[in-house]
């Protein structure tokens, strides 16, 4: 569903360089939001995505840095405003990581990376862009969470973990902000096609599926765009499930 009014402004979104990422940014760009294309390696991916968006007309800016970094939030805010110039009123807490092995062969390094970048990262920049976005009385917190942050899934302990806590993240950040205009929400995608599924997505898997197909980015990336609309003023603290019915018989 695409915004019929847009407020103008700029939307950042993390690991945009590809997959989920790169589609939610071209999709909000066509809705008229300047966008702040983060990476954390890939810059000619990142570069494609933002040249993507400029030869439809739209304006966006590649900004390399690794949002597990403690400095992140302010280099990733300075980026955008001599970018952009201006502040994000629409965050996606897009980038995430796995990193799967059964609990017994877990390794610490392992649990503190997934757990920092698919749920401390999101924590740090959600903090960082409210105070612009109770300023303009309007904000946009959209966080990419898994079903496997409701279900759990074998092996991925420290995935599951990060994943459920963004949901519950997400939801008390809602309640903390919804009387200043600002929502947030989290987006839970099922099994998608993209570099990070690559090999996963076998046959077998699809049958599982009720919609008898994979999903694709752009599947995730309609339902942020509704998300960043005005017209979802009142849509906060939901978890938007987008997995071609996977999980709706559990
Ligand atoms: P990809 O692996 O295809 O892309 C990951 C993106 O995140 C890349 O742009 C990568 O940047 C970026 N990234 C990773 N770590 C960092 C970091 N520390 N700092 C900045 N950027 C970083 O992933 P997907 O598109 O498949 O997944 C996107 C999101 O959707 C993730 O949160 C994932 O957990 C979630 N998801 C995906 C599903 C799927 O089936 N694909 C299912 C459910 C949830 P770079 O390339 O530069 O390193």
């Amino acid at each position: 569903m695409v915004a019929a009014t847009q407020r103008q402004g700029c939307a950042l979104v993390t690991g945009a360089s590809r997959g989920i990422g790169a589609a939610i940014a071209k999709g909000l760009a066509a809705d008229g939001w300047a966008i702040g294309v983060n990476y954390r390696a890939d810059a000619d991916s990142a570069a494609a995505t933002v040249d993507a968006i400029r030869e439809s007309g739209g304006r966006a800016v590649a900004i390399g840095c690794d949002i597990c970094d403690s400095d992140a939030p302010t280099r990733l805010l300075q980026s955008l405003d001599e970018g952009l110039g201006q502040a994000p009123l629409v965050l996606v807490n897009n980038a995430g990581i796995v990193q799967d092995a059964l609990v017994p062969q877990l390794s610490d390094a392992a649990w503190d990376a997934v757990l920092d970048t698919n749920l401390s990262a999101a924590f740090r920049l959600t903090r960082a862009v409210l105070r612009a976005m109770m300023r303009e009385k309007f904000g946009r917190i959209v966080n990419i969470a898994s079903v496997v942050g409701g279900v759990g899934n074998q092996g991925q302990a420290a995935y599951a973990a990060s994943k459920a806590g963004l949901i519950a993240f997400t939801k008390t950040v809602a309640i903390e902000v919804a009387r200043v205009g600002i929502t947030a929400n989290a987006v839970v995608p099922g099994l998608i096609e993209t570099d990070a599924t690559t090999g996963v997505i076998l046959p077998k898997i699809v049958e599982t599926v009720p919609a008898a197909r994979p999903g694709q980015p752009e599947d995730v990336a309609a339902c942020v765009r509704f998300l960043a609309s005005e017209q979802a003023s009142y849509v906060t603290g939901s978890t938007v499930t987008v997995d071609g019915g996977l999980t709706s018989s559990l």
